[in-house]
Order: structure tokens, then C-alpha cells, then sequence
């Protein structure tokens, strides 16, 4: 019996694994497929975003992977992954135990850079995050404290940031939920952001972006600085390169990312930030029985950055495809096939939703990165249904196993 072997769980590595079963029909006997991963939860990760307003709990955007992968006859190792040798096809394992693999997927994520500035990380007690539950609930409590004694908030993005979609929602459901709880009139709020304008998103914007955020700033009273680069956090105040002050009760800035633990453990396979570098069959461009897939791919900025650093947004949409392009390319090569599907990540479908607050704007385009010959931006100014939507849609696939729909 031969191992294909998936380190992560998530949207990419649960995706790869479900149509990799799929794919590998009547091979069953010969390989077997075996997850990796810490947590045996799936978790909706863009439903953070709303865990500090309690419009969500955790139990709301997680379920247990173990029966589906259980019937589905792949084996699930819970335990986090320390290092790959890709030299000797070997994984390696906590308490000495290894795995040895014919075919691996590294869908591992990443892991926050919090060394960008001084005064970023979690337990210095002053910025909140998002980007992981036990932090997103750490940030519920400081609303609720900021709504029992109001003052400014800072929300954005560091220099070298990525993400910073989900920190425009954070910021508009923020606005939202003081106005709902009655003291927004008491709360300034600054959006920061190393983008070079408003709404490029890391992707060089969408057709009306950068005038549609200009107008929802305008809107909610909300003052934003662009080509922010952050020289150092301090307790309520945030000090800019420009030496421009930010005074803070409450902040929320969203860290740059780099590649996981294991994988920065694993050099071979990783550039210097541990992000896999593979070709457009997200085959690895030495390696090639080693594919990745999601957050863990290398995707270098298809334009210049002039000024401050910042990075490409991995979302889920295309984290989603890249696991089914992998398992393909996978089932394909043990069936002989030397054809692969090539697709690069720029060369993806746009589709995502933005939750702006009381609306959303839907982001859909025929590639991620431009040239693009179809891009619109469709706001929907009534309500967030679309989002919501989204959010149920994909737990009600993946809990039932269907990860092969889109
Ligand atoms: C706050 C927030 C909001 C977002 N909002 C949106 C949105 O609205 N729309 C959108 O499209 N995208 C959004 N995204 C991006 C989206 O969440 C990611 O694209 C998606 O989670 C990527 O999936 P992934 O499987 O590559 O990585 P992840 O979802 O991060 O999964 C990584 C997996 O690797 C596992 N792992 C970690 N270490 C190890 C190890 N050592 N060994 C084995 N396994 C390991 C983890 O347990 C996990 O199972 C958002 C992201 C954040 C942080």
C-alpha cells in the first residue's frame, strides 16, 4: 500500500482529500490517503469577522472532520506535522513517529509574522486580531469593553500585510455594531492600510473599488491613510512612519503571513517566508510528487510594489480550487497520465463576497490578476445575505462531503 499524504485540513487540504478519494476509484487497494492535521475541526475561517460582534460563536463556523474522513476510509492523524525531507519522501511526527509518503499535499496554511512592529503580538495586550479563534474571542471581549467605555479605534493592516479584505469587513461590521449599540458618535475611527489606495486589495483593485470605499468611508465618518507603514505601537497610540499619531482605545490590525511552522522546518521545499514554490500544476518545482495547495502556495505580487510592502490575498475560492487541481494532477499521474492541469493562481476566477456592514459588494472577475477581460464589483446595499449565504452553503458541503461542488 502506497500513502498519499495531506498535511492540513482546512479549505484546501479537506478539499484535496475528498476528490481525492473521488478520483482515485478502483486504485483504493493500492493507495492509501492519510490526513494530517492539529485540529480535527473544520473551521469557516472568513466567519471570524464576526466573532467580536457576537453575530457568531466558534461552535457556529466549525464541525468534526472524523466521521466524514472515517467514511470516506481516509486515515486522520491528529497531530501537527514538525518537518518534511522531501530527499527521503518522509514526514515527521511528534514523539519520533515518521510517514512515509508516494505523493505529498502541504495545505498547512500559515502562521502571523507579529515581529513586523514592536507591540504587535498577542500577549503584549494591546492590538487584537481575527485570524484565529482563541484571538478573535480575545478581541470580543475588548468590544465589549470598548462599547461600556467608548474612545478611538485603529483598524487595518500592518506593512507586509496580505489580508486586508478581512479587515475592511472587520471595520465596517465594527462600524456597524457601535452604531447598533448606540456610541459610535463617541468612537473616531481610522482605517490604516499599506495598500497604495483604498480597495486594491493586493490583487491591483477591481473596476470602481477605490471609488466605492472612498464613498463608505465618507459615509460612516471613517478617516483612512493609505501607504501606511506602522513605526511602533505603544499603549493607545499607534506612531506612523510619517510620525503621524493615532491615538487608540481599541485596535485590530491584521499581521503579515508566512508559511507554517512545519514548513519553515522544511527548507528544501520553501522559500525564505516557507511558502511552497510550485509551477502552475502546483507541483513543486523540484520535488515532483510534492504539490501545495491554499495559503501554503508561493504567489509573488504580479505588479511593482513602489512603496510600503505589502502582500496577495489567498482567499478560499481559489484555495479551494487548488486542492481539486492537486488531487487531479495527483490521480491522473498514478493513472499514468502525464498531462496535467495547469492553472496559475492569478490565472483563477475572482469570487468573493466583502461584507461592507449593513451591505456587500461581490467581487467577480474571470481571473484574480489582471489582464482581466471581465471585472465588476456589484454592491448590494440592502443586506449581507450573500455572505451569509456563502458561510452556510460551504459548512453544508464540506460536512457532507460534497467538496467536489464549486
Ligand atoms: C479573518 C479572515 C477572514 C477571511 N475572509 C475570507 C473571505 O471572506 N473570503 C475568502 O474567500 N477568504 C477569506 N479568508 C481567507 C480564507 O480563510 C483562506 O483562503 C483559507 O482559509 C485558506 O485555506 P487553507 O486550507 O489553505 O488554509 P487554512 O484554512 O488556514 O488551513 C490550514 C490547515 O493546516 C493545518 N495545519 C497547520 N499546521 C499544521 C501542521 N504542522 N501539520 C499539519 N497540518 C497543519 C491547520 O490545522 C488547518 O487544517 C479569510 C481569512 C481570514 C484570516
Amino acid at each position: 500500500m502506497k500513502n498519499i499524504v495531506i498535511l492540513g485540513s482546512n479549505f484546501a487540504g479537506f478539499t484535496a482529500a475528498m476528490q481525492l478519494v473521488k478520483r482515485l476509484k478502483g486504485k483504493r487497494k493500492e493507495y492509501k490517503v492519510i490526513v494530517v492535521s492539529p485540529s480535527h475541526d473544520f473551521l469557516y475561517v472568513p466567519s471570524l469577522i464576526w466573532v467580536p460582534f457576537g453575530r457568531r460563536k466558534i461552535e457556529d463556523i466549525r464541525f468534526d472532520l472524523r466521521e466524514i474522513f472515517r467514511k470516506n476510509n481516509i486515515e486522520f492523524i491528529e497531530a501537527p506535522a514538525e518537518r518534511v525531507d522531501p530527499d527521503i519522501n518522509t514526514v515527521y511526527l511528534p514523539e519520533g513517529e515518521t510517514l512515509t509518503y508516494e505523493y505529498l499535499v502541504v495545505a498547512t496554511g500559515v502562521k502571523m509574522n507579529f515581529d513586523v512592529v514592536d507591540g504587535l503580538k498577542p500577549e503584549d495586550n494591546k492590538i487584537q486580531n481575527i485570524v484565529i479563534p482563541k484571538l478573535a474571542m480575545k478581541t470580543r471581549e475588548a468590544f465589549e469593553n470598548l462599547v461600556k467605555d467608548p474612545g478611538p479605534v485603529v483598524v487595518g493592516a500592518t506593512q507586509g500585510a496580505s489580508c486586508m479584505g478581512a479587515a475592511y469587513e472587520y471595520l465596517f461590521n465594527m462600524d456597524k455594531e457601535l452604531r447598533r449599540r448606540g456610541v459610535r458618535k463617541q468612537v473616531k475611527l481610522y482605517w490604516i492600510t499599506p495598500e497604495p489606495y483604498l480597495g486594491n486589495f493586493g490583487i491591483d483593485g477591481m473596476p470602481g473599488g477605490e471609488k466605492m470605499l472612498k464613498m463608505f468611508m465618507k459615509l460612516y465618518n471613517i478617516e483612512w491613510i493609505t501607504d501606511a507603514s506602522i513605526e511602533k505601537i505603544e499603549d493607545n497610540k499607534i506612531t506612523l512612519k510619517t510620525g503621524e499619531v493615532l491615538p487608540y482605545k481599541m485596535a485590530m490590525l491584521m499581521p503579515p503571513f508566512e508559511g507554517a511552522d512545519v514548513m519553515k522546518a522544511s527548507p528544501k521545499l520553501v522559500d525564505a517566508k516557507g511558502f511552497v514554490e510550485v509551477s502552475g500544476t502546483y507541483q513543486h518545482l523540484k520535488y515532483k510528487n510534492v504539490f501545495a495547495a491554499g495559503l501554503a502556495v508561493k504567489v509573488a505580487p504580479p505588479f511593482e510594489i513602489v512603496n510600503t510592502p505589502f502582500g496577495v490575498p489567498k482567499t478560499g475560492y481559489p484555495s479551494d480550487v487548488t486542492g481539486k487541481i492537486v488531487a487531479g494532477n495527483i490521480a491522473n499521474l498514478i493513472k499514468g497520465k502525464t498531462k496535467l492541469v495547469s492553472k496559475e493562481w492569478g490565472r483563477i476566477p475572482a469570487l468573493c463576497v466583502m461584507d461592507a456592514g449593513h451591505k456587500e459588494i461581490y467581487l467577480i472577475a474571470n481571473h484574480l490578476f489582471k489582464p482581466r477581460q471581465f471585472a465588476v464589483l456589484l454592491p448590494n446595499i440592502f443586506n449581507d445575505l450573500g455572505k451569509v449565504f456563502l458561510e452556510k452553503y460551504f459548512i453544508w458541503k464540506n460536512r457532507h462531503g460534497y467538496a467536489w461542488l464549486p
